[in-house]
């Protein structure tokens, strides 16, 4: 028989009425003929009101026993919602993450799924049970209750509708889908009745918290079709799918995270390893970073700058300024009270002028812009928190996302280019392959490493740090029809600002040329640009937030003596600019550590 598995939110079974309704979606499935199994979460604030209560006993809780405490929300949930299809007249039973074999690593708080066995459950199901599964926590090898971190219950219900292979997972939720932002912070946003998996894991993993977004990264690999749903109306919800259906607009929504901290290391060596002994520091803490800057080098030193969770801030300052020590840096300097707003979607990887769109609208609102990182397929900014609702309505109505399709004059499309290279390098067999290798459910996928050295670099120093400079300079690039591929804007240091930005390198002299003019008004500022330059992509799935990922590659770079010169980071791909004489050796080294095949 067919499975389905259907997932309820915290609002979705805040009380006895909302329980019976969600049971009765579940009963009302079974009686279509499906086996069912329900993941639930804790009720309402359950979560946040165990969180409050443990820092009423001490600041400092563990991890394990903060595990212990927070399982109890969804262990209620499950068997309230068991009683609830009871009484509806079928067969239920609840289950703990533990009894249905969730077996997970033993990063407390932040567990990640090792394995399931789906043994009872099929067993339970197959004798005519609802099977009702508490989301979000599971048991390491030693029996210790872990949770997945907050949100986690998508996941749960993901890799349960993976391992059961199920024919579809619907997340009930309080929306009625998935929004081209949160429709909490704007009204006029507009639900999308598909969105890819690419958009979707890129959306939740920079804010949209819709959906947890290592619960796309199973979706994605497994090939689950997932179903975002209202639990309130009957409403269809929004697919996320292989592909979407907006081939006409470039962007498909925005995210914020309100709370970011951004860390810098000042004066930095300029020397191969820097990167390296940084990232695998914060990988061994467990802590992802976003928006990582490095300035390029001046005067033999470099500083590098990261951005995290404002909530990891004090983790990840311990682990800078060892790190910092050890490398002997001038400086660790932390700037708090920022935020980071991100436009997301597969339309610009083939379009101009989509970044010089961002700053536009960003700056027209007198918003200052600290920091800028690009992806293949998104924009984030690093701004003021003061503004983030701001520039996040900016955003909004600057892609005009509250219409179906906007039409864009000004974004231009070029046809034969692509930010970045194309997105889904890895064929569907290619990936199936290497899932079938994975030892763990949620292991990282690497499926290729590319090197491209048709780039080029051009670096704009000594900018002043006032709003609007990257939309000067991006739009002015963009009117002479450059696509630009990744985009990098430092933290400024001493009121001066640096951006670099890749070209091809048939593009380059009319890139500089287009400058030309914007540069003058900007008194002592230089540019620069390396005419050969050497991109190497690193293409998977969850690659951010699995922080080995990054710690690898950075390791594997250094051992080979191989300088990192640009970074950029997203959840399919990490790209590093390094010199092009030496793409080929760092693609040999890199398919070698990730165990891919000799490049063909
Ligand atoms: P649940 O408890 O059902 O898991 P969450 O609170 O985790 O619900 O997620 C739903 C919330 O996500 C919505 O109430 C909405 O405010 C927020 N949200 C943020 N971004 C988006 C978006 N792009 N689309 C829809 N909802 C969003
Ligand atoms: N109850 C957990 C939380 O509030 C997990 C979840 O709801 O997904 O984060
Ligand atoms: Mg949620």
């Amino acid at each position: 028989m067919a499975v389905i598995v259907q997932k309820f939110g915290g609002t979705s079974v805040a009380n006895a009425e909302k329980i019976r309704g969600a049971a009765s979606r579940a009963v009302a499935a079974k009686r279509r003929g499906y086996d069912v199994v329900v993941v639930v979460s804790a009720r309402g604030h359950k979560t946040d009101d165990l969180v409050e209560l443990a820092h009423e006993i001490t600041k400092h809780p563990r991890p394990r026993e903060m595990d212990m405490l927070l399982s109890t929300g969804e262990q209620e949930s499950v068997a309230l919602m068991a009683m609830a299809v009871h009484e509806l007249g079928e067969e239920a039973i609840s289950l703990t993450g533990a009894q249905i074999g969730v077996l997970t690593d033993t990063t407390h708080t932040k567990a990640r799924i090792v394995s399931i066995s789906t043994k009872r459950m099929q067993e339970l199901l197959k004798a005519g049970n609802i099977v009702i599964a508490a989301g979000f926590q599971g048991v390491d090898a030693e029996m210790n209750i872990t949770t997945l971190g907050r949100g986690g219950s998508d996941t749960t219900a993901t890799a349960l509708a993976a391992v059961l292979n199920a024919e579809l997972c619907e997340i009930y939720t309080d929306v009625e889908g998935v929004f081209t932002t949160d429709p909490r912070l704007v009204p006029e946003a507009r639900k999308v009745e598909r969105i890819s998996y690419d958009e979707m894991l890129e959306l939740a993993s920079l804010g949209a918290g819709v959906m947890h977004s290592r619960s796309i990264e199973f979706a994605k690999k497994y090939r689950v079709q997932l179903r975002v749903r209202p639990a309130y109306s009957d409403g269809p919800g929004t697919l996320i799918a292989p592909e979407s259906d907006n081939a006409t607009s470039v962007v498909t929504g925005v995210a914020f995270v309100r709370n970011e901290a951004l860390i810098t290391l000042v004066g930095l060596p300029n020397q191969p390893g820097v990167m390296s002994t940084l990232f695998s520091s914060l990988s061994a803490a467990k802590i992802p970073v976003d928006m990582v800057v490095q300035n390029v080098a001046r005067e033999g030193t470099a500083n590098v700058s990261f951005t995290v969770a404002e909530d990891e801030l004090k983790a990840a300052l311990v682990v800078a300024k060892a790190t910092a020590a050890s490398l002997q840096a001038e400086d660790v300097v932390a700037t708090t009270g920022l935020s980071k707003v991100s436009v997301v979607g597969h339309g610009m990887q083939t379009h101009t002028g989509v970044a010089a769109r961002m700053f536009q609208v960003v700056a027209a609102r007198g918003i200052n812009i600290r920091v800028v990182t690009t992806s293949e397929i998104k924009i984030s900014v690093l701004i003021d928190r003061s503004r983030c609702n701001d520039a996040v309505q900016a955003a909004h109505s600057g892609f005009q996302l509250e219409k179906a399709t906007s039409s864009l004059p000004q974004v231009g499309c070029v046809s034969n280019g692509h930010r970045n290279g194309a997105i889904d390098a890895a064929s569907p067999e290619l990936t199936a392959d290497i899932v079938a290798r994975l030892d763990s459910m949620e292991s990282i996928v690497v499926s290729d490493i590319t090197a491209d050295t048709n780039q080029s670099r051009v670096t704009l120093s000594n900018l002043p740090d006032d709003p609007g400079i990257a939309e000067t300079v991006f739009t002015a690039i963009a009117a002479g029809g450059v696509l630009v591929d990744m985009i990098v804007q430092n933290a400024a240091r001493d009121g001066k600002a640096t951006i670099s930005f890749t070209v091809l390198r048939s593009d380059l002299d009319c890139a500089i040329l287009l400058l030309r003019e914007v540069m003058e008004t900007y008194v002592g500022s230089i540019v620069t640009s390396d005419r050969r330059i050497g991109k190497i992509a690193v293409s998977g799935i969850g690659l951010r937030s699995h922080t080995d990922v990054g710690a690898r590659l950075f390791r594997c770079l250094a051992a080979n003596s191989i300088n990192v010169e640009m970074i950029n980071t997203s959840e399919l791909k990490l790209c590093v600019v390094i010199s092009a004489d030496q793409a080929d050796l760092a693609m040999t080294q890199l398919r070698t550590e990730f165990g891919l095949h000799a490049n063909v």
